[in-house]
């Protein structure tokens, strides 16, 4: 390890680290808040914490920080821990609870108030803004910062065993309410609230804050890298302060690097919690959300998370990654691993007048073009297909290159067809198209010269299977959706869902496998939903296209 250079600055940090010995073994943890549930931010931050515990022989702790209890819920914390094992990643040991902290941290509450580092405070909220200050101005001293350690710990007590109501009174660090840092003056460290928690019931009425719990918590855990994102940048002196005023017994350092964002997306996870209640998305696993298990049931795979995780960077600046690079790496992972079948989307029957009317053919196609080791799979031809109703017309100029009256077309996979005539209904629309193959042209070109100028995709009609296709799109057409002048509620792209009943696809593909990847060959890439389909009613979701249609940074 020692030899291999830092991908980045943590990396180097620690390397650091175990070389001055400093740190016999690394170990960092992932910390979210059971509130709702992962998304793509939250990725970067796991595969950033148990990416450095792996790369350097260490561990990686998944622990709730479940110190809010009325946002929290046991439904959250199962999707947690679901999302990150299908990541890929496993945590050391048991899932770790802040809340299984609290007696500890209330002791090392009582052990600040006995050393005269905390007090409790009888301001309400809105004197507590006044005494605070600003950024230009110093705070002022709280009128109960002078109360005395017998009084502090009597009071701190009466907090805990119900005896106030919430918001009568908090108990805080007594630090410098004249530190530039707002953080240092006197943070809050305990508050009272009267909700029952998921993990710990009625037990206890007041709860520790983000502040005083994290850095404990990280001291108890014998964490010794706390990586977390830069808005706790300024939270840094006050992480240090508690470490070294209380007898942890261990010395972990946090360490801060830059948010993901990407475009085209919120991941606020009150923001996406919205979508879920107003009920714009199915819910938060919905394809379109940006949530880890909306983008599995999307068809994204952990590895092509994990590789755009690693491609994008650990910095220490916010910035906007673009979407497309998200989607970039999805489809680079799918066209090298997806398996290829054909689907027809808006079906137009083709019959072969020519072919015989009870013949079945077993065709043979690779399941992937590129990788033979993949195997092959049978296509069933007969004289009645269908097409894709965008892949006929009755007299085009030379720029189309799919199958025209009179023109020929291969068949991908199949015989090179000429088209002869066409069956329209009253209203003058094609509902048919009669052709007849061309002789000897499986895998060929034709004897008589005459190549066809294009290939086209099809579905036997008396062998393919119905299916149901969602087309997804971007659940957003703006760029910034949380920045924009408009709500994001208003920005939701109407096209990011249209559903495609009576679609035809291939046989095979009817077998699949709930979460399989394909490649539908000339439409994009396309997954078995991984609740609803069947192969008595297969249900295919649209991961992405073949291309990028909405720029062309790639
Ligand atoms: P949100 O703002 O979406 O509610 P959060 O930061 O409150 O997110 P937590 O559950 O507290 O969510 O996050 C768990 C961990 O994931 C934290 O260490 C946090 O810094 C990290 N994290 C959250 N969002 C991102 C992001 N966009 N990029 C990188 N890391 C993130
Ligand atoms: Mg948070």
């Amino acid at each position: 390890m020692e030899n291999s250079p830092a991908n980045n600055f943590l990396e180097a940090i620690i390397a650091e680290d175990l070389a001055s010995g400093r740190v016999q073994e690394v170990v960092t943890r992932f910390p979210p808040e059971p509130n709702g549930y992962l998304h793509i931010g939250h990725a970067k931050s796991i595969s950033v914490n148990f990416g450095l515990a792996e790369r350097f022989g260490g561990r990686c702790n998944l622990r709730f920080d479940d110190t809010n209890p009325e946002k929290e819920s046991q439904e959250y914390i199962e999707s947690i821990q679901e999302d990150v094992r299908w990541l890929g990643y496993q945590w050391d040991g048991e899932v770790r609870y802040a809340s299984s902290y609290f007696q500890q941290l209330y002791d090392w509450a009582v052990y600040l108030v006995e050393q005269g580092d905390a007090y409790v405070c009888d301001l309400d909220a809105q004197q507590a803004r006044e005494y605070r200050g600003t950024l230009t101005e110093p705070g002022r001293n709280s009128p109960y910062r002078d109360r005395g350690i017998a009084e502090n710990l009597d009071l701190l007590h009466r907090m805990k065993t119900g005896e106030f109501g919430e918001g009568a009174k908090v108990l805080r660090a007594k630090i410098d309410m004249a530190s530039p840092n707002m953080n240092m003056r006197d943070p809050i460290l305990y508050r009272i609230r009267k909700a029952a928690h998921h993990q710990t019931g009625t037990e206890w009425v007041i709860y520790p804050t983000y502040d005083f719990a994290h850095g404990q918590e990280d001291a108890i855990e014998g964490i010794t890298h706390s990586i977390c994102t830069l808005e706790f940048e300024d939270h840094r002196p006050l992480y240090d302060w508690l470490i070294e005023h209380l007898p942890v017994g261990s010395r972990p350092r946090q360490y801060e690097f830059g948010r993901l964002n990407t475009s085209y997306t919120v991941t606020s996870k009150r923001k996406l919690k919205q979508l879920v209640d107003e009920g714009v998305v199915t819910g938060w696993d919905d394809p379109r959300m940006p949530t880890v298990s909306g983008m599995r049931r999307r068809g994204f795979t952990a590895q092509a998370i994990r590789r755009f995780c690693n491609m994008i960077g650990t910095t220490r600046s916010d910035g906007v990654v673009d979407v497309a690079m998200l989607e970039h790496a999805i489809r680079d992972d799918l066209n090298e691993n997806a398996i290829r079948g054909m689907c027809v989307l808006k079906p137009l029957k083709l019959v072969l007048t020519d072919y015989p009317e009870d013949q079945v053919e077993a065709l043979s196609a690779p399941a992937h073009p590129g990788r033979a080791e993949l195997g092959t799979r049978t296509l069933p031809f007969t004289r009645e297909l269908y097409i894709d109703v965008e892949d006929f017309r009755e007299e085009a100029n030379k720029k189309y290159k799919r199958l025209v009256l009179g023109k020929r077309v291969r068949l991908r996979n199949a015989y090179v067809i000429e088209a002869d005539e066409v069956v329209k209904d009253d209203s003058g629309a094609v509902i048919e198209v009669r052709a007849h193959t061309v002789a000897d042209t499986l895998g060929r070109d034709p004897d008589d010269g005459i190549k066809p100028k294009g290939v086209i995709h099809w579905v036997s009609a008396q062998k393919g299977v119905q299916a149901t296709i969602r087309l997804y799109d971007r659940l957003f057409h703006h760029e910034a959706p949380d920045k924009a002048d408009e709500h994001f509620l208003d920005l939701v792209n109407p096209e990011s869902l249209q559903v495609v009943e009576g679609a035809w696809i291939e046989p095979a593909l009817a077998a699949a496998d709930r979460e399989q990847n394909f490649q539908f060959e000339r439409e994009g890439y396309f997954v078995a939903d991984r609740f609803d389909h069947s192969s008595d009613a297969p249900v295919f979701n649209r991961t992405i296209g073949l291309r990028d249609t909405w720029n062309n940074a790639f």
